[in-house]
């Protein structure tokens, strides 16, 4: 039996890996069992092998070539996992460069990975500013709300393109301040 693959994007800081724990274990005990993979992960391993970088959140600022590669590594290492497992792959829609936004599942990625359906996790931008500023374990793109915005736009664009190649859906979860309940809700549902 075919196993679901569910992307599950977000802008740094929305708190998508809170939601993608928080679903897991609630489906968990129904007895659904979601194995949940990170795509920047399996980057970083490589991009630690060939000392690249020392810190994950040096990697969106390397030469878009380098991540491409890396980007390349990680999808066929993801791929190379049971096609019976159901799978959630943790990652971006678009990654902000000092180049420009960099297409997290470019045509190549999407072959491998090909998921039943790509959730978008969002909330207001003033919310992920705050959020950011309160995270000291990242190292956290410096940017206003005008600009977080203008990311989770072109996010939800470039989701649609991923849905035309591959016939996914695409799934927005909002996860509001004070409101993760309601966003594991939401994604235990895709899940289920
Ligand atoms: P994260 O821990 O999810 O914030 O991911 C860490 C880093 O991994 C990101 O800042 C990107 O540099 C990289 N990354 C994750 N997913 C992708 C992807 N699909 N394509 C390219 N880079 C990615
Ligand atoms: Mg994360």
């Amino acid at each position: 039996m075919m196993g679901k693959k569910v992307v599950v994007t977000g802008v740094p800081g929305v708190g998508k890996t809170t939601v993608i724990n928080g679903a897991m274990d609630r489906l968990a005990a129904e007895g659904v069992i979601y194995e949940s993979v990170n795509f920047g992960t399996f980057m970083f391993d490589v991009a630690c092998n060939e000392n690249l970088v020392s810190d994950r959140d040096e990697m969106r600022k390397l030469g878009k070539d380098d991540q491409k590669r890396l980007q390349q590594a990680a999808a066929s290492g993801i791929a190379a996992m049971s096609a019976d497992a159901n799978i959630i792959i943790d990652t971006h829609s678009s990654i902000s460069t000092p180049a420009g936004f960099l297409a997290g599942l470019p045509e190549w990625v999407l072959r491998e990975l090909m998921p039943d359906v790509v959730v978008l996790v969002e909330t207001d931008p003033d919310q992920i500013l705050m959020r950011r500023l309160g995270d000291a374990s990242r190292a956290r793109d410096m940017e206003g709300s005008r600009a977080i915005a203008g990311h989770q736009e072109f996010n939800r664009a470039i989701a649609a393109a991923y849905a035309m190649y591959t016939g996914c859906t695409v799934r927005i979860v909002e996860n509001a301040d004070f409101l993760l309940e309601r966003a594991i809700d939401d994604l235990a549902d895709v899940l289920r």
